[in-house]
Protein backbone atom coordinates (compact mmCIF):
# COMPACT_ATOMS: atom_id res chain seq x y z
CA UNK A 1 0.00 0.00 0.00
CA UNK A 2 1.24 3.35 -0.81
CA UNK A 3 0.07 6.85 1.27
CA UNK A 4 1.37 10.06 0.54
CA UNK A 5 2.00 10.76 3.97
CA UNK A 6 1.89 8.48 7.41
CA UNK A 7 1.46 10.54 10.62
CA UNK A 8 2.25 8.61 13.88
CA UNK A 9 0.62 9.46 16.55
CA UNK A 10 -3.00 10.61 17.12
CA UNK A 11 -2.22 13.03 19.93
CA UNK A 12 -3.21 16.84 19.47
CA UNK A 13 -0.48 17.45 17.02
CA UNK A 14 -0.80 14.48 14.81
CA UNK A 15 -4.52 15.11 14.40
CA UNK A 16 -4.66 19.01 13.63
CA UNK A 17 -1.60 17.90 10.96
CA UNK A 18 -3.38 14.92 9.53
CA UNK A 19 -6.37 16.78 9.31
CA UNK A 20 -4.59 20.11 7.43
CA UNK A 21 -3.40 17.60 4.93
CA UNK A 22 -6.75 15.70 4.44
CA UNK A 23 -8.36 19.68 4.03
CA UNK A 24 -6.91 19.90 0.53
CA UNK A 25 -7.03 15.89 -0.71
CA UNK A 26 -3.61 14.22 0.72
CA UNK A 27 -3.75 10.79 1.32
CA UNK A 28 -2.82 9.80 5.02
CA UNK A 29 -2.53 7.31 7.30
CA UNK A 30 -2.71 8.20 11.22
CA UNK A 31 -1.51 5.19 12.84
CA UNK A 32 -1.83 5.78 17.25
CA UNK A 33 -0.41 2.61 19.52
CA UNK A 34 -2.91 3.50 22.37
CA UNK A 35 -6.48 1.50 22.10
CA UNK A 36 -8.06 4.79 23.18
CA UNK A 37 -7.57 8.24 24.37
CA UNK A 38 -6.45 9.01 27.68
CA UNK A 39 -8.89 10.29 30.29
CA UNK A 40 -6.36 12.27 31.74
CA UNK A 41 -5.65 15.57 30.10
CA UNK A 42 -2.11 16.51 30.75
CA UNK A 43 -2.78 20.40 29.38
CA UNK A 44 -5.32 22.80 29.97
CA UNK A 45 -5.05 25.55 27.51
CA UNK A 46 -5.18 27.09 24.28
CA UNK A 47 -4.08 30.32 23.86
CA UNK A 48 -4.37 32.95 21.80
CA UNK A 49 -2.73 32.05 18.47
CA UNK A 50 -4.25 28.35 18.71
CA UNK A 51 -7.05 29.89 18.71
CA UNK A 52 -6.57 32.03 15.68
CA UNK A 53 -4.90 29.19 13.46
CA UNK A 54 -8.39 27.60 14.44
CA UNK A 55 -10.10 30.42 13.62
CA UNK A 56 -8.41 30.57 10.13
CA UNK A 57 -9.89 26.87 9.39
CA UNK A 58 -13.48 27.64 10.49
CA UNK A 59 -13.45 25.92 13.76
CA UNK A 60 -12.55 28.66 16.93
CA UNK A 61 -16.26 28.21 18.03
CA UNK A 62 -16.81 24.95 18.88
CA UNK A 63 -13.78 24.92 21.11
CA UNK A 64 -14.57 28.28 22.92
CA UNK A 65 -18.47 27.31 23.65
CA UNK A 66 -16.47 24.44 25.34
CA UNK A 67 -13.69 26.02 27.31
CA UNK A 68 -13.52 28.90 29.87
CA UNK A 69 -11.73 32.25 28.39
CA UNK A 70 -9.26 33.56 31.36
CA UNK A 71 -7.84 37.05 30.73
CA UNK A 72 -4.46 36.27 32.19
CA UNK A 73 -2.07 33.17 31.98
CA UNK A 74 0.68 32.49 34.51
CA UNK A 75 4.63 33.08 34.20
CA UNK A 76 6.97 31.13 36.24
CA UNK A 77 3.54 30.64 38.49
CA UNK A 78 4.02 34.63 39.88
CA UNK A 79 1.31 35.39 42.04
CA UNK A 80 1.13 39.17 39.36
CA UNK A 81 -0.61 37.71 36.61
CA UNK A 82 0.34 37.87 32.66
CA UNK A 83 -2.55 40.27 31.30
CA UNK A 84 -3.69 38.58 28.23
CA UNK A 85 -6.65 41.37 27.58
CA UNK A 86 -3.81 43.80 25.86
CA UNK A 87 -3.10 42.11 22.88
CA UNK A 88 -4.36 42.30 19.50
CA UNK A 89 -6.63 39.59 18.60
CA UNK A 90 -10.16 38.48 18.72
CA UNK A 91 -8.90 35.67 21.30
CA UNK A 92 -7.05 38.08 24.33
CA UNK A 93 -7.13 35.37 26.90
CA UNK A 94 -6.10 32.01 27.44
CA UNK A 95 -8.97 29.43 27.02
CA UNK A 96 -8.75 26.65 30.02
CA UNK A 97 -10.00 23.53 27.85
CA UNK A 98 -8.83 20.05 28.97
CA UNK A 99 -6.65 18.45 26.74
CA UNK A 100 -9.02 15.66 26.23
CA UNK A 101 -12.17 18.17 24.91
CA UNK A 102 -8.96 19.49 22.56
CA UNK A 103 -8.30 15.88 20.87
CA UNK A 104 -11.96 15.15 20.59
CA UNK A 105 -12.53 18.10 18.60
CA UNK A 106 -9.66 17.39 16.46
CA UNK A 107 -10.53 14.49 15.93
CA UNK A 108 -14.09 14.89 14.76
CA UNK A 109 -12.37 17.30 12.25
CA UNK A 110 -10.26 15.04 10.69
CA UNK A 111 -12.66 12.39 10.34
CA UNK A 112 -15.35 15.01 8.92
CA UNK A 113 -12.47 15.30 5.91
CA UNK A 114 -12.43 11.54 5.73
CA UNK A 115 -9.42 10.80 7.84
CA UNK A 116 -9.24 8.03 9.95
CA UNK A 117 -7.08 6.58 13.00
CA UNK A 118 -5.69 3.04 13.02
CA UNK A 119 -5.64 2.38 17.13
CA UNK A 120 -3.19 -0.18 18.79
CA UNK A 121 -1.04 -0.07 15.96
CA UNK A 122 2.65 1.14 16.85
CA UNK A 123 5.33 2.31 14.92
CA UNK A 124 8.16 0.34 15.31
CA UNK A 125 10.93 1.22 12.97
CA UNK A 126 11.09 3.73 10.20
CA UNK A 127 13.68 3.57 6.94
CA UNK A 128 13.89 5.71 3.84
CA UNK A 129 15.21 5.23 0.58
CA UNK A 130 15.71 7.60 -2.53
CA UNK A 131 11.86 7.15 -3.49
CA UNK A 132 9.96 6.40 -0.27
CA UNK A 133 9.85 5.87 3.06
CA UNK A 134 8.62 2.44 4.85
CA UNK A 135 7.27 1.93 8.35
CA UNK A 136 7.18 -1.22 10.62
CA UNK A 137 4.30 -1.07 12.33
CA UNK A 138 2.83 -3.60 15.02
CA UNK A 139 -0.88 -3.84 14.68
CA UNK A 140 -3.81 -6.26 16.77
CA UNK A 141 -3.33 -9.10 13.60
CA UNK A 142 0.43 -8.80 13.39
CA UNK A 143 3.53 -6.60 12.30
CA UNK A 144 3.41 -5.27 8.51
CA UNK A 145 4.85 -2.00 6.75
CA UNK A 146 3.60 0.38 5.03
CA UNK A 147 5.46 2.34 2.12
CA UNK A 148 4.70 5.80 2.20
CA UNK A 149 5.96 9.01 0.59
CA UNK A 150 6.81 11.16 4.31
CA UNK A 151 6.87 10.25 7.75
CA UNK A 152 5.81 12.42 10.13
CA UNK A 153 6.71 11.75 13.78
CA UNK A 154 3.92 13.02 16.07
CA UNK A 155 4.63 10.33 18.83
CA UNK A 156 5.24 12.10 21.64
CA UNK A 157 8.47 12.84 24.04
CA UNK A 158 9.84 9.45 24.08
CA UNK A 159 9.95 8.98 19.62
CA UNK A 160 10.44 5.84 18.20
CA UNK A 161 10.15 7.62 14.88
CA UNK A 162 12.85 10.53 15.73
CA UNK A 163 15.07 7.41 17.44
CA UNK A 164 14.95 5.64 14.53
CA UNK A 165 15.58 8.19 11.97
CA UNK A 166 19.18 8.81 13.93
CA UNK A 167 17.79 12.16 14.73
CA UNK A 168 19.69 13.96 17.79
CA UNK A 169 17.78 14.98 21.13
CA UNK A 170 20.28 17.13 22.42
CA UNK A 171 19.56 18.82 25.80
CA UNK A 172 19.52 18.91 29.52
CA UNK A 173 17.85 15.75 31.92
CA UNK A 174 15.27 16.29 34.60
CA UNK A 175 17.20 18.01 37.64
CA UNK A 176 13.77 18.66 39.44
CA UNK A 177 10.39 17.10 39.30
CA UNK A 178 6.41 18.73 39.99
CA UNK A 179 3.48 16.88 41.42
CA UNK A 180 0.01 16.89 40.21
CA UNK A 181 -3.41 16.01 41.24
CA UNK A 182 -6.99 16.50 39.61
CA UNK A 183 -8.97 16.56 42.69
CA UNK A 184 -12.35 17.98 44.26
CA UNK A 185 -11.24 20.38 46.61
CA UNK A 186 -14.06 21.19 49.27
CA UNK A 187 -12.70 24.39 50.51
CA UNK A 188 -11.08 26.09 47.77
CA UNK A 189 -8.66 28.70 48.11
CA UNK A 190 -9.50 32.37 46.93
CA UNK A 191 -6.43 32.83 44.68
CA UNK A 192 -4.89 30.81 42.04
CA UNK A 193 -1.39 30.45 43.64
CA UNK A 194 -0.07 29.56 46.89
CA UNK A 195 3.82 29.73 47.54
CA UNK A 196 6.54 30.19 50.61
CA UNK A 197 9.77 29.66 51.12
CA UNK A 198 8.75 25.39 51.21
CA UNK A 199 7.13 25.47 47.96
CA UNK A 200 4.38 26.39 45.82
CA UNK A 201 1.36 25.42 43.87
CA UNK A 202 -0.95 26.64 41.43
CA UNK A 203 -4.91 25.41 41.69
CA UNK A 204 -6.96 25.87 38.88
CA UNK A 205 -10.99 25.06 38.88
CA UNK A 206 -11.88 22.96 36.28
CA UNK A 207 -15.32 22.97 34.76
CA UNK A 208 -16.61 19.57 35.95
CA UNK A 209 -15.98 20.29 39.79
CA UNK A 210 -12.30 19.23 39.65
CA UNK A 211 -9.48 21.61 40.68
CA UNK A 212 -5.89 20.82 39.09
CA UNK A 213 -3.27 21.30 41.82
CA UNK A 214 0.24 21.52 40.71
CA UNK A 215 3.47 22.58 42.14
CA UNK A 216 6.44 21.15 44.26
CA UNK A 217 8.10 20.95 47.36
CA UNK A 218 12.02 21.63 48.43
CA UNK A 219 10.88 17.49 48.96
CA UNK A 220 9.23 16.78 46.24
CA UNK A 221 11.15 18.21 43.71
CA UNK A 222 14.43 15.72 43.96
CA UNK A 223 11.88 12.76 43.86
CA UNK A 224 12.50 11.51 40.46
CA UNK A 225 9.41 11.79 37.90
CA UNK A 226 8.55 7.61 37.49
CA UNK A 227 7.75 7.21 41.02
CA UNK A 228 4.19 6.87 41.51
CA UNK A 229 2.51 9.70 43.60
CA UNK A 230 0.46 9.20 46.03
CA UNK A 231 -2.78 10.99 47.24
CA UNK A 232 -1.50 11.50 51.09
CA UNK A 233 1.87 12.61 49.72
CA UNK A 234 0.01 15.34 47.24
CA UNK A 235 -1.87 16.19 50.31
CA UNK A 236 0.82 16.50 53.03
CA UNK A 237 2.93 18.59 50.43
CA UNK A 238 -0.09 20.85 49.53
CA UNK A 239 -0.36 21.17 53.56
CA UNK A 240 2.91 22.49 54.06
CA UNK A 241 2.67 25.56 51.76
CA UNK A 242 -0.91 26.37 52.49
CA UNK A 243 -1.19 25.48 55.87
CA UNK A 244 -4.75 23.26 54.82
CA UNK A 245 -5.63 20.69 52.02
CA UNK A 246 -8.48 22.94 50.84
CA UNK A 247 -10.76 19.82 51.54
CA UNK A 248 -9.31 18.00 49.04
CA UNK A 249 -10.35 14.50 48.13
CA UNK A 250 -11.92 11.93 45.37
CA UNK A 251 -8.42 11.91 43.35
CA UNK A 252 -8.43 11.03 40.17
CA UNK A 253 -5.46 11.49 38.29
CA UNK A 254 -1.99 12.11 40.47
CA UNK A 255 1.27 12.41 38.35
CA UNK A 256 4.76 13.47 38.06
CA UNK A 257 6.38 15.52 35.83
CA UNK A 258 10.15 16.87 35.24
CA UNK A 259 11.86 20.01 33.54
CA UNK A 260 14.37 17.69 31.10
CA UNK A 261 14.88 20.21 28.52
CA UNK A 262 15.47 18.37 24.98
CA UNK A 263 15.11 19.70 21.05
CA UNK A 264 15.58 17.65 17.92
CA UNK A 265 18.75 18.79 16.37
CA UNK A 266 16.75 18.50 12.81
CA UNK A 267 13.06 18.98 12.39
CA UNK A 268 13.55 16.97 8.73
CA UNK A 269 15.75 14.42 8.03
CA UNK A 270 15.10 13.78 3.78
CA UNK A 271 11.50 12.11 4.14
CA UNK A 272 11.18 12.21 7.47
CA UNK A 273 9.77 14.74 9.78
CA UNK A 274 8.97 15.69 13.37
CA UNK A 275 6.25 17.74 14.99
CA UNK A 276 5.01 18.66 18.89
CA UNK A 277 6.82 17.41 21.62
CA UNK A 278 8.57 14.69 19.37
CA UNK A 279 10.47 17.64 18.42
CA UNK A 280 10.72 19.64 22.22
CA UNK A 281 10.21 18.43 25.48
CA UNK A 282 10.60 21.16 28.51
CA UNK A 283 8.95 21.39 31.97
CA UNK A 284 4.86 22.07 31.66
CA UNK A 285 5.38 26.15 32.47
CA UNK A 286 3.16 28.68 30.97
CA UNK A 287 0.89 25.81 29.26
CA UNK A 288 2.40 25.84 26.31
CA UNK A 289 3.84 22.17 24.66
CA UNK A 290 0.55 21.66 22.98
CA UNK A 291 0.34 25.04 21.51
CA UNK A 292 3.53 25.17 20.19
CA UNK A 293 2.87 21.72 18.70
CA UNK A 294 -0.42 22.84 16.59
CA UNK A 295 1.29 25.51 15.66
CA UNK A 296 4.02 23.54 14.32
CA UNK A 297 1.68 20.82 12.74
CA UNK A 298 0.03 24.06 11.05
CA UNK A 299 2.96 25.49 9.63
CA UNK A 300 4.18 22.10 8.14
CA UNK A 301 0.60 20.93 6.67
CA UNK A 302 0.27 23.39 3.71
CA UNK A 303 4.28 22.50 2.81
CA UNK A 304 3.83 18.83 3.19
CA UNK A 305 0.46 18.71 0.97
CA UNK A 306 2.29 21.33 -1.54
CA UNK A 307 5.40 19.53 -2.14
CA UNK A 308 3.27 15.83 -2.45
CA UNK A 309 0.56 16.95 -4.57
CA UNK A 310 3.66 18.25 -6.97
CA UNK A 311 3.24 21.91 -6.34
CA UNK A 312 6.08 22.81 -4.46
CA UNK A 313 9.86 21.59 -4.61
CA UNK A 314 10.75 19.78 -1.77
CA UNK A 315 13.07 22.45 -0.26
CA UNK A 316 10.12 24.12 0.71
CA UNK A 317 10.27 21.23 3.76
CA UNK A 318 13.51 22.96 4.89
CA UNK A 319 11.55 25.97 5.79
CA UNK A 320 9.97 24.47 8.20
CA UNK A 321 12.65 23.25 10.54
CA UNK A 322 14.13 26.81 9.33
CA UNK A 323 10.72 28.86 10.97
CA UNK A 324 9.99 26.25 13.68
CA UNK A 325 13.34 25.04 15.67
CA UNK A 326 13.84 28.81 16.47
CA UNK A 327 10.49 28.74 17.99
CA UNK A 328 11.41 25.57 20.09
CA UNK A 329 14.45 26.78 21.17
CA UNK A 330 12.94 30.33 22.48
CA UNK A 331 9.91 27.74 23.91
CA UNK A 332 12.68 25.57 26.07
CA UNK A 333 14.54 28.69 27.44
CA UNK A 334 11.41 30.33 28.69
CA UNK A 335 10.17 27.09 30.40
CA UNK A 336 13.40 26.79 31.56
CA UNK A 337 13.77 30.60 32.84
CA UNK A 338 9.97 29.56 34.72
CA UNK A 339 11.38 26.42 36.93
CA UNK A 340 13.68 28.62 38.21
CA UNK A 341 11.56 31.52 38.98
CA UNK A 342 8.36 29.14 39.49
CA UNK A 343 9.95 25.67 40.98
CA UNK A 344 12.95 27.05 43.18
CA UNK A 345 12.47 27.47 46.47
CA UNK A 346 16.21 28.53 47.58
CA UNK A 347 16.78 32.47 49.35
CA UNK A 348 18.48 33.47 45.88
CA UNK A 349 15.27 32.19 43.84
CA UNK A 350 13.20 34.06 45.62
CA UNK A 351 14.58 37.15 45.93
CA UNK A 352 14.68 37.13 41.72
CA UNK A 353 11.09 36.02 41.75
CA UNK A 354 10.10 38.87 43.95
CA UNK A 355 12.34 41.39 41.72
CA UNK A 356 10.30 39.78 38.81
CA UNK A 357 7.37 39.80 39.89
CA UNK A 358 7.85 43.86 40.89
CA UNK A 359 9.32 44.56 37.17
CA UNK A 360 6.11 42.96 35.71
CA UNK A 361 3.57 44.81 37.97
CA UNK A 362 4.89 48.15 37.35
CA UNK A 363 6.10 47.66 33.64
CA UNK A 364 3.32 47.26 31.28
CA UNK A 365 5.82 47.00 28.63
CA UNK A 366 7.52 43.77 30.38
CA UNK A 367 3.73 42.56 30.73
CA UNK A 368 3.78 42.75 26.90
CA UNK A 369 6.57 41.38 26.06
CA UNK A 370 5.71 37.71 27.88
CA UNK A 371 2.22 37.79 27.29
CA UNK A 372 3.52 38.11 23.38
CA UNK A 373 5.81 35.39 24.00
CA UNK A 374 3.35 33.27 25.90
CA UNK A 375 0.59 34.08 23.26
CA UNK A 376 2.71 33.32 20.46
CA UNK A 377 1.39 36.13 18.81
CA UNK A 378 4.49 37.76 18.27
CA UNK A 379 6.09 34.77 16.20
CA UNK A 380 7.81 36.00 13.28
CA UNK A 381 9.73 34.27 10.66
CA UNK A 382 12.31 35.49 8.60
CA UNK A 383 11.35 37.73 5.68
CA UNK A 384 13.44 35.62 3.27
CA UNK A 385 9.78 33.82 3.08
CA UNK A 386 8.83 30.31 3.15
CA UNK A 387 10.09 28.94 -0.29
CA UNK A 388 13.14 31.29 -1.27
CA UNK A 389 10.92 32.51 -4.21
CA UNK A 390 10.11 35.45 -1.96
CA UNK A 391 13.28 35.55 -0.97
CA UNK A 392 14.50 36.28 -4.60
CA UNK A 393 11.91 38.85 -5.14
CA UNK A 394 11.79 41.03 -1.76
CA UNK A 395 15.03 40.27 0.01
CA UNK A 396 15.06 41.20 3.57
CA UNK A 397 12.55 42.61 5.26
CA UNK A 398 12.45 46.18 5.53
CA UNK A 399 11.05 47.95 8.36
CA UNK A 400 8.03 48.98 6.21
CA UNK A 401 7.58 45.41 5.33
CA UNK A 402 5.25 42.45 6.99
CA UNK A 403 6.60 39.67 5.25
CA UNK A 404 7.27 36.28 7.88
CA UNK A 405 5.07 38.30 10.68
CA UNK A 406 1.74 36.93 11.59
CA UNK A 407 -1.74 38.48 9.70
CA UNK A 408 -3.88 39.78 12.25
CA UNK A 409 -8.03 38.77 11.38
CA UNK A 410 -7.55 42.06 9.20
CA UNK A 411 -11.37 43.71 9.51
CA UNK A 412 -12.64 44.13 5.64
CA UNK A 413 -15.21 46.25 3.79
CA UNK A 414 -16.04 45.01 0.33
CA UNK A 415 -14.91 41.06 0.73
CA UNK A 416 -16.75 38.01 0.67
CA UNK A 417 -15.91 37.69 4.45
CA UNK A 418 -15.74 40.11 7.28
CA UNK A 419 -12.36 39.60 7.78
CA UNK A 420 -9.23 38.21 6.99
CA UNK A 421 -9.13 34.31 8.76
CA UNK A 422 -12.22 33.23 6.93
CA UNK A 423 -11.31 33.72 3.89
CA UNK A 424 -8.73 31.37 4.70
CA UNK A 425 -10.74 28.38 5.47
CA UNK A 426 -9.92 26.06 2.37
CA UNK A 427 -6.36 26.26 3.05
CA UNK A 428 -5.64 28.13 -0.01
CA UNK A 429 -3.41 31.45 -0.16
CA UNK A 430 -5.23 35.39 0.23
CA UNK A 431 -4.04 37.27 -2.10
CA UNK A 432 -5.61 41.08 -0.08
CA UNK A 433 -5.36 44.18 -2.57
CA UNK A 434 -5.77 46.92 0.48
CA UNK A 435 -6.69 50.41 -0.52
CA UNK A 436 -9.36 52.89 0.95
CA UNK A 437 -11.47 52.86 -2.57
CA UNK A 438 -10.37 49.17 -3.81
CA UNK A 439 -8.12 50.84 -5.97
CA UNK A 440 -5.01 48.27 -7.16
CA UNK A 441 -3.97 50.63 -10.28
CA UNK A 442 -0.64 51.26 -8.45
CA UNK A 443 0.03 47.49 -7.69
CA UNK A 444 3.64 46.29 -9.51
CA UNK A 445 2.39 44.91 -12.93
CA UNK A 446 4.54 41.42 -12.02
CA UNK A 447 2.05 41.03 -8.57
CA UNK A 448 -0.18 38.57 -9.74
CA UNK A 449 2.64 36.48 -11.34
CA UNK A 450 4.55 36.95 -8.09
CA UNK A 451 2.21 35.53 -5.96
CA UNK A 452 1.01 32.35 -8.10
CA UNK A 453 4.80 32.22 -7.94
CA UNK A 454 5.05 31.74 -4.11
CA UNK A 455 1.56 29.70 -3.64
CA UNK A 456 2.17 26.67 -6.48
CA UNK A 457 -0.19 28.00 -8.77
CA UNK A 458 -2.85 30.59 -9.66
CA UNK A 459 -5.76 27.76 -8.13
CA UNK A 460 -4.02 28.38 -4.76
CA UNK A 461 -5.26 32.06 -4.39
CA UNK A 462 -8.36 33.69 -3.39
CA UNK A 463 -7.87 37.12 -4.64
CA UNK A 464 -9.64 39.92 -2.92
CA UNK A 465 -9.96 43.87 -2.85
CA UNK A 466 -11.15 45.29 0.00
CA UNK A 467 -10.49 48.17 2.40
CA UNK A 468 -9.67 47.24 5.86
CA UNK A 469 -11.84 48.21 8.91
CA UNK A 470 -9.52 47.73 11.64
CA UNK A 471 -6.16 49.71 12.14
CA UNK A 472 -3.33 46.80 13.58
CA UNK A 473 0.85 48.02 13.66
CA UNK A 474 2.06 48.06 10.27
CA UNK A 475 -0.83 47.13 8.15
CA UNK A 476 -1.42 51.12 6.98
CA UNK A 477 -1.97 52.46 4.40
CA UNK A 478 -2.49 50.45 0.39
CA UNK A 479 -0.68 47.30 -0.36
CA UNK A 480 -0.70 44.33 -1.95
CA UNK A 481 -0.05 41.17 0.95
CA UNK A 482 -0.20 37.67 -0.02
CA UNK A 483 -0.97 35.71 3.03
CA UNK A 484 -0.25 31.90 3.54
CA UNK A 485 -2.59 28.95 4.48
CA UNK A 486 -1.15 29.39 8.20
CA UNK A 487 -1.54 32.67 8.56
CA UNK A 488 1.83 34.64 7.81
CA UNK A 489 2.70 37.05 5.26
CA UNK A 490 4.64 35.31 2.62
CA UNK A 491 4.94 38.39 0.46
CA UNK A 492 3.80 41.95 0.47
CA UNK A 493 4.52 45.33 -1.04
CA UNK A 494 2.94 48.86 0.14
CA UNK A 495 1.55 50.51 -2.68
CA UNK A 496 2.85 54.13 -3.90
CA UNK A 497 0.19 56.71 -3.04
CA UNK A 498 1.94 59.53 -5.43
C1 LIG B 1 1.51 17.91 33.58
C2 LIG B 1 1.46 18.52 32.21
C3 LIG B 1 0.70 19.65 31.99
C4 LIG B 1 0.67 20.25 30.74
N1 LIG B 1 -0.07 21.37 30.55
C5 LIG B 1 -0.07 21.98 29.34
C6 LIG B 1 -0.87 23.13 29.10
O1 LIG B 1 -1.61 23.59 29.98
N2 LIG B 1 -0.83 23.70 27.87
C7 LIG B 1 -0.07 23.19 26.87
O2 LIG B 1 -0.06 23.75 25.77
N3 LIG B 1 0.66 22.07 27.04
C8 LIG B 1 0.68 21.46 28.25
N4 LIG B 1 1.39 20.31 28.43
C9 LIG B 1 2.10 19.72 27.28
C10 LIG B 1 1.17 18.95 26.34
O3 LIG B 1 0.42 18.00 27.05
C11 LIG B 1 1.97 18.29 25.23
O4 LIG B 1 2.82 19.25 24.68
C12 LIG B 1 1.07 17.68 24.15
O5 LIG B 1 0.41 16.54 24.61
C13 LIG B 1 1.92 17.29 22.94
O6 LIG B 1 1.10 16.76 21.95
P1 LIG B 1 1.71 15.74 20.88
O7 LIG B 1 0.58 15.38 19.99
O8 LIG B 1 2.96 16.30 20.32
O9 LIG B 1 2.18 14.47 21.73
P2 LIG B 1 1.34 13.51 22.67
O10 LIG B 1 0.18 14.19 23.28
O11 LIG B 1 2.34 12.86 23.56
O12 LIG B 1 0.74 12.43 21.66
C14 LIG B 1 1.58 11.46 21.07
C15 LIG B 1 0.71 10.30 20.60
O13 LIG B 1 1.54 9.37 19.91
C16 LIG B 1 1.23 8.06 20.33
N5 LIG B 1 2.42 7.24 20.12
C17 LIG B 1 3.59 7.29 20.79
N6 LIG B 1 4.47 6.41 20.28
C18 LIG B 1 3.85 5.80 19.25
C19 LIG B 1 4.24 4.80 18.31
N7 LIG B 1 5.48 4.25 18.33
N8 LIG B 1 3.35 4.40 17.37
C20 LIG B 1 2.10 4.93 17.32
N9 LIG B 1 1.67 5.88 18.19
C21 LIG B 1 2.54 6.32 19.13
C22 LIG B 1 0.84 8.22 21.80
O14 LIG B 1 0.05 7.14 22.26
C23 LIG B 1 0.08 9.54 21.76
O15 LIG B 1 -1.29 9.36 21.51
C24 LIG B 1 1.43 19.69 29.68
C25 LIG B 1 2.18 18.52 29.89
C26 LIG B 1 2.19 17.94 31.14
C27 LIG B 1 3.01 16.69 31.35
Amino acid sequence: MVNDVVVVGAGPVGLLLAAELRLVGVDVTVIERAAARSPHSKALTLHPRSLEVLAMRGLAEPFVRAGVPVPTGHYGGLPVRLDFSVLDTRFPYTLVLPQLRTERLLEERLRALGGEIRRRHRALEVRQDADGAEVDVAGPDGTYTLRTAWVVGCDGAGSAVRTSAGIDFPGTRATTTGILGDVVLDAPPSVPSVDNEYGGFLIVPLADGHHRVAGSTRESRTIPADRPLTFEELRGHVRQVAGTDFGMRAPRWLSRFGNAARQAARYRDGRVLLAGDAAHMHMPMGGQGLNVGLQDAFNLGWKLAAVCQGRAPDGLLDTYHAERHPVGAALLENTQAQTVLGATYTPDARALRSVFGRLLAAHPAVNRQFAGELSALDVAYPADGADGAADRLTGTRPADRLTGTRAPDLGLDGAPEPSLYPLLADGRFVLLRLGPDGDTGREPADALATAAAIAGGPDRIRAVTARPTTTHDGWAGPRTVLVRPDGHVAWDTALSTK
